[in-house]
């Protein structure tokens, strides 16, 4: 769960960045005659490589925050010159089934599905049981695995028993390329995909499945496209009921997973 934050006061010049890219490649060299005489063509294959493709899965915060306030409440760079708190504890459903519990079962499963599917899956963090990362280092680790798509993964605690349905979040407005339409095409697959699980849409937040965000960490300094899922209200008696059991995240994740490859597949050459 996070807070909204004003736009007001923002600026932007100064900030924006280009994408990510490393200086261009210098052109190939122009062959000799005897080469161009001599060259072949290589030999098309029948059955096309798949281009290697990493997705970063980031399950939001970690079972043992809660004990390491000294960590986990130390400012950290938020991106757009703001700090946040390195990491948060999360909610939990009125029953006690925690947040942490619930991203970590979902990702896993979502990792599954993409793995089978040939994807190279990176997590932000090893297992349910530690502290952090901080939202900065989750941000790092989907630049340095060059992820075609980082999806974090949570589930909200809004206060209203009423509020209910999933939205999907990206950085606006956008601080890099990556940021901007490839973000939001990512954002729009992911809807698509919980959507076709017959998840609903958020009722209380965001405007049909998508929510801008500008106060996000880990969207505000990832370098490759990036959304944050939240699945649903967890002091929703319904969706708590789906988040606690094995077959509501298996439909979580089969929906998010469905969505990631979508993406892939229009969007990174999958
Ligand atoms: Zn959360």
């Amino acid at each position: 769960m996070f807070a909204v934050r004003s736009l007001v006061g923002l600026v932007l010049s100064g900030v924006l960045l280009v994408a990510g890219c490393s200086s261009p490649a210098p052109p190939p060299p122009v062959p000799s005659a005897a080469a161009r005489v001599s060259s072949v063509p290589a030999p098309v294959s029948s059955s096309v490589a798949r281009v290697p493709v990493t997705v970063v899965l980031d399950p939001g915060h970690n079972g043992g925050n809660a004990r390491r306030p000294d960590v986990i409440n130390a400012p950290v760079p938020a991106g757009r010159g703001e700090t946040k708190p390195c990491n948060t504890t999360g909610t939990a459903t009125d029953r006690g089934y925690a947040e942490h519990a619930f991203n970590w079962d979902v990702a896993q499963r979502v990792g599954s599905l993409l793995e089978a599917q040939g994807v190279r899956v990176v997590y932000t963090r090893a297992d349910d049981t530690g502290v952090g990362p901080c939202v900065n280092e989750r941000a790092a680790i989907g630049n340095r695995a060059g992820a075609a798509a980082v999806v974090s993964i949570h589930a909200d605690g809004a206060t209203s028993a009423g509020a209910r349905g999933f939205h999907v979040a990206y950085s606006a407005p956008p601080l890099n390329a990556a940021q901007g339409a490839p973000s939001v095409e990512l954002a729009e697959a992911v809807r698509s995909g919980l959507l076709a699980g017959g998840f609903p849409l958020s009722n209380y937040l965001g405007s049909d499945g998508l929510a801008p965000r500008d106060d996000l960490a880990g969207l505000n300094l990832s370098e490759r496209p990036a959304v944050l899922v939240e699945c649903g209200n967890m002091r929703n008696a319904a969706e708590a009921a789906a988040m606690s059991s094995v077959d509501g995240r298996a439909r979580y994740a089969a929906a998010i997973a469905s969505g990631v490859l979508a993406f892939l597949r229009e969007h990174a050459g999958f």
